[in-house]
């Protein structure tokens, strides 16, 4: 097929500075958990997007000097030439499709904690480090010194980045992340020399490092820089606002190659679905390509080609800024191209990609279940084996590990038959998708059904909720089991270890009773948050905007303690406040009583009891394994049927998020009738640290 002429647009190229992109995709920088760490698994990933048809494919954010670090966070860093080579595989792996390779320098000033190098940080003003974890360590005031040799450090930089083979250089100065944004916000330069003040003095740097960029590496390398939109303070007297970046970008027009546009902190930029649309970033762009002849770079979590041209032709963006579309579908560029826009497998906006660099752990994805896994098991995101043998395949269940399994199955070319119990493909997404805020995740069903559909190997069986005789009956070769599991009602989780006491004086619901709509009589509900991630959150918001009167009481210190790491932690508690949910921290619940639940202080033990109509728990998750029970009963009878393996994925084999099932789907598929690892051999590749010579 070819390319629908509507998106002729997204494929013109476009000159940046000297080098020319050859399409206006553009991968902004993202962090990938990985850095400097799994370089090689880095450079994969990139090379794969750079296949995938984008036209500008970055870095995530690289620390451009010693004195400046991250730790515990791991991206990437270019301290002296002894990184080169690192950061040159990855060029090299961008450049191995035609793509042009950037690199994102960055100097975290006051965002620096510096635990690794023990360095002193320096920042505009002295503050405390503005850190995710509050750390106990101060920077000091940069001294006009201090600038002067930062101004020569970045010029290494560059050189350094041009050795490595970079094409486009940015300056970061968004997120709140780098110190050319630390410098024009009133928050964090509260100077009063030739570099605070005015906008002028505050874009000082800015207007020099810039400079000093091009004048090292401008021959040949574009120098862009990447700024947040506005960012604001609580008090919302300080900060640095869209109207002074309009100002700053009126100013210093022409001054980089191209004015690369984030927004506000990392939070408000990589803004979860639940909390924004695709392009909500729309009215803080518009209008600023007019004050520049230079390109606009803007993101928006965009994955619709139709989109991502009225952006163009609007006049609001030059190139395509993407980095979760990219990496949900790193050949997203490629199917717009070859006239499949229905293969696109779109973001979902769940951010679980980026509790990866929270976690300090390789990247996950919810739908790209290949994202970091390219270099580390060699899975390629359209690419799989072909099948070793004509061996048939039972998947149970259609939740997203069943659906990946049966779709990336299918791929291989095994014949696939998939049972779903209930009338329609989806599991847990049918109903989770129905939640405030959460419809966006019936993408994970939607790609696989249409996937699979297209696939004449696999056939589907609604309303077939099969049991052990049946699955012995049919005698298919593999079996695996995608059944799923189910919220518990005994509040057995992590405060708990053992069920709650209860007189059964309170009627007890779960998730589960809420998501089918079983709703309490009564208008009083406590819910019991022990889950931590975004379950309890959404039902206080489902609840309280039917009108009940919603105390949410959770042993943690946050409400919805692990979306931290999605970023969303400050929204949601905001969100339940204005709702009008009394959130009680630090608080469990301990027993319920004669129409009573009591709970207590975590630390203090002290009690309180609270009148309730019901009591929602959302606590863990028990699997669904009693199929699998009864099969292992019978296993004498597998060879008999024909039955070669028995497995068990997903939520039925331990209970996870949605990206854990997605990826234990497609491992099942890529692994089917290949070594089992039953021997300890380690399953992925590692990149290990080169002993020094002592
Ligand atoms: P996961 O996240 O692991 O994919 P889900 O709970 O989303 O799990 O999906 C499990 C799916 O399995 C559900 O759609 C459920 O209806 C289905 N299922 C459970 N038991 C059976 C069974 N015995 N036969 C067929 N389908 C089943
Ligand atoms: Fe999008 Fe979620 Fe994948 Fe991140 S993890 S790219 S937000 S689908």
């Amino acid at each position: 097929m070819s390319r629908d002429p509507r998106y002729d647009l997204l494929f013109e190229p476009l000159q940046l500075g000297p080098v020319v992109a050859k399409n206006r995709f553009y991968q902004v920088p993202h962090c990938n958990g990985g850095g400097y760490r799994d370089p090689s698994a880095a450079a994969a990933m990139r090379n794969i997007k750079a296949e995938g048809g984008w036209g500008v494919v970055f870095t995530e954010q690289v620390e451009m000097h010693h004195t400046s670090e991250i730790t515990p966070f791991i991206e990437l860093r270019l301290w002296d030439d002894n990184d080169i080579p690192m950061l040159a595989r990855m060029a090299d792996a961008i450049h191995e499709h035609d793509a042009l390779a950037g690199i994102e320098l960055t100097y975290p000033g006051v965002n620096a904690p510096n635990f690794y190098t023990r360095e002193v940080p320096m920042a505009p003003t002295a503050l405390p480090v503005r850190t995710f974890s509050n750390d106990p360590v101060q920077a000091k005031e940069m001294t006009l010194r201090d600038i002067e040799n930062f101004r020569q450090w970045h010029r290494l930089a560059a050189r350094r980045a041009k050795m490595a083979g970079f094409d486009v250089i940015c300056l970061y100065g968004a997120h709140g992340f780098g110190v050319i944004q630390h410098f024009l916000s009133t928050v964090t330069n509260q100077r009063s020399d030739a570099y605070g003040g005015s906008l002028k003095n505050r874009s000082r740097l800015f207007r020099e490092l810039v400079s000093d960029t091009k004048e090292e590496v401008g021959d040949t390398c574009a120098i862009t820089v990447r700024l947040s939109l506005e960012e604001t303070s609580v008090s919302g007297q300080l900060g640095f606002s869209n109207q002074e970046l309009r100002e700053l970008i009126d100013l210093h027009s022409d001054l980089p190659d191209a004015w690369d546009l984030a927004q506000g902190a990392w939070e408000d930029c990589s803004v979860t679905s639940r909390f924004a649309e695709s392009g909500s970033q729309q009215s803080l762009v518009s209008g600023i390509r007019d004050l520049t002849s230079k390109p606009v770079i803007g993101v928006g979590r965009f994955t619709s080609p139709d989109m991502m041209v009225s952006q163009i032709k609007s006049g609001a963006l030059d190139f395509i800024g993407c980095a979760r579309p990219s990496i949900a579908d790193p050949w997203l560029p490629r199917k717009v191209d070859e006239g499949r826009v229905e293969d696109i497998r779109e973001c979902i906006g769940c951010n679980i990609c980026i509790t990866g660099d929270m976690t300090s752990s390789p990247s996950r994805c919810t739908q790209n279940p290949t994202f970091m896994e390219e270099w580390r098991r060699d899975w390629h995101p359209e690419r799989i084996e072909n099948k070793k043998s004509d061996s048939t395949v039972l998947v149970v269940g259609a939740g997203p590990a069943g659906l990946e399994a049966a779709m990336s199955l299918g791929r291989r070319g095994y014949e696939v038959t998939l049972a779903e119990k209930t009338n329609e493909v989806g599991g847990r997404i049918n109903l989770e998708s129905q939640l405030p805020g959460l419809s966006a995740w019936r993408r994970v069903r939607d790609y696989r059904e249409y996937q699979i559909n297209q696939l004449p190997s696999v056939s589907t069986f609604l309303e077939s909720e099969l049991d052990a005789s049946q699955v012995l009956e049919f005698g298919f070769h593999h079996v695996v089991l995608a059944t799923g599991s189910s919220w518990r009602r005994d509040g057995v989780a992590r405060y708990h270890v053992t069920p709650i006491v209860s007189d059964n004086s309170v009627p007890v619901f779960t998730p589960d009773d809420l998501m089918n709509d079983r709703l309490p009589d009564g208008h009083r509900v406590v819910i019991y948050d022990d889950d931590h991630y975004y379950m309890g959150s959404v039902l206080a918001e489902l609840l309280a905007g039917k009108g009940y009167q919603v105390v949410l009481i959770t042993p943690s210190a946050y409400v919805a303690e692990w979306t931290l790491n999605t970023l969303e932690q400050t929204s949601i508690h905001n969100r339940l406040v204005n709702s009008g949910v009394d959130i009680q921290l630090n608080r469990a619940v301990a027993s319920v009583k004669s129409g009573l639940v009591e709970h207590t202080c975590t630390y203090s033990g002290r009690s309180l009891e609270a009148e309730a109509d019901a009591l929602l728990i959302v606590a863990s998750r028990e699997s669904n394994r009693s199929l699998w029970d009864s099969l292992n009963a019978q296993q004498a009878q597998f060879e008999p049927a024909g039955i070669k393996s028995v497995s068990i994925i997903g939520d039925a084999d331990a209970p996870a998020p949605i990206a854990w099932a997605v990826y234990a789907g497609h491992r099942y598929a890529r692994e089917l009738e290949s070594a089992t690892h039953d021997d300890g051999q380690l399953p992925f590749k590692r990149e290990l640290v080169e002993l020094a010579v002592i």
